[in-house]
């Protein structure tokens, strides 16, 4: 991560900060500042959930060291837009942690948790923003379908930024899918936040997903032409004798012959899925369109079934498959031999939330994520 300094070091500069008012407890016992933010928090928590800290405090009691208010001051390198959430989940529980009205920049917040937890090591909270993270992208394409973006669109690239440097291979493919159908120049310029960060993707990963475009296309059409291709195998409500045939003594032509309905509205969804292939180039194959919307006021319940079941699958199997779609290496990252406790830039924690823990798809990858997030997103 460019944009993050990931090690940690107190800051030399003394000078006024402000108090942070919700995270400034009057028997707090150490102030941490974070460029001129004040925090008067608890040394014996912070030291209790990483070793980090504990580290630092250890270093941060030379005679003559700052005190404010007989509190001694750490400073840090850390910017207060980064510290304030972290302390704030450490000190106020991760209930406010959700994604509500009342935290609108949602992955802002989550971000800075992230790369926090992974910074001060802290192990339970890194386990549970990865989580968080995995549920911003989805591995079960039902629970995707079922939940609306919890963030805005250009913020893909930083997801798959982070998920890159903390390792989440599923995580980061999949929101490499999402970054694919941003507009060119933000998918290879980047995009500034609102604090003026351009936040890119590397070099590698914009080649991943400009080859992953054409490929997305492909996809796109397949899934446009072969899901109403083959009649459904179930039993289909409508294609048994016409129960109007007892009056078949009045017009056989019309009482007696089978009910076609729902191949007549497969032969014409069928044709309008072709219209739609060659209407212009999309790179979303995962996207629900209209005609798929549609299915329920064609054909009977069994058809309907059936289609949605076609329709999931082809769209999952290519959910499953983005690690050939982007071209991504299969290549099983190093295990280290010695624990990387010195060099906190290395970033070889195994995933969180079922993630595939460092194992490349194809062999085996353990996704475990849907069930939980169908879980999360149903409380929201
Ligand atoms: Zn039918």
């Amino acid at each position: 991560m460019t944009a993050h300094d990931n090690r940690v070091q107190p800051a030399a500069s003394k000078g006024e900060f402000r108090k942070c008012e919700q995270l400034w407890f009057e028997d707090g016992n150490i102030i941490i500042v974070a460029e001129n933010l004040g925090f008067r928090v608890y040394c014996g928590l912070l030291a209790s959930i990483s070793s980090v800290f504990m580290d630092l405090f250890s270093l941060s009691q030379p005679e003559g060291h700052e005190l404010v208010e007989g509190c001694p001051v750490v400073r840090v390198t850390d910017s207060e837009a980064d510290m304030k959430p972290f302390l704030t989940v450490i000190y106020n529980g991760s209930s406010i942690w959700k994604f509500n009205s009342t935290l609108p920049h949602y992955w802002a917040y989550t971000r800075s948790i992230l790369l926090m937890s992974h910074k001060y090591q802290c192990e339970a909270l890194l386990e549970e923003g990865k989580r968080k993270l995995s549920e911003l992208v989805p591995s079960d394409i039902r629970v995707r379908d079922r939940v609306r973006p919890r963030i805005e669109s250009d913020d893909f690239i930083s997801v798959a930024n982070v998920a890159r440097f903390l390792d989440m291979r599923a995580v980061h493919r999949r929101a490499l899918y999402e970054c694919c159908q941003l507009d060119t120049i933000i998918l290879t310029t980047g995009w500034v936040d609102e604090d003026g960060f351009r936040d890119r993707l590397c070099a590698e990963d914009v080649q991943a997903c400009l080859a992953g475009r054409v490929r997305l296309s492909q996809e796109r059409i397949k899934v446009l032409l072969n899901r109403f291709k083959e009649t459904p195998p179930t039993r289909c409500a409508h294609s048994k004798t016409n129960p109007l045939s007892k009056y078949s003594f009045l017009d056989p032509a019309i009482f007696a012959r089978p009910d076609t309905r729902c191949i007549t509205v497969r032969k014409e969804l069928l044709s309008m899925s072709v219209e739609l292939a060659t209407q212009g180039i999309s790179y979303d194959p995962l996207a629900l369109d209209p005609i798929y919307q549609s299915l329920p006021y064609g054909f009977c319940e069994p058809c309907t079934k059936s289609f949605t079941q076609t329709n999931r699958k082809l769209r999952q199997d290519i959910l499953d498959n983005l690690v050939e779609l982007f071209e991504l290496p299969r290549i099983r990252p190093p295990t280290p031999e010695v624990e990387p406790a010195e060099d906190l830039e290395v970033g070889e924690d195994s995933e969180g939330a079922g993630e595939d823990a460092g194992m490349d798809e194809g062999e085996g990858e353990v996704d475990g994520e849907g069930e939980e997030d169908a879980e999360e997103f149903e409380e929201d």
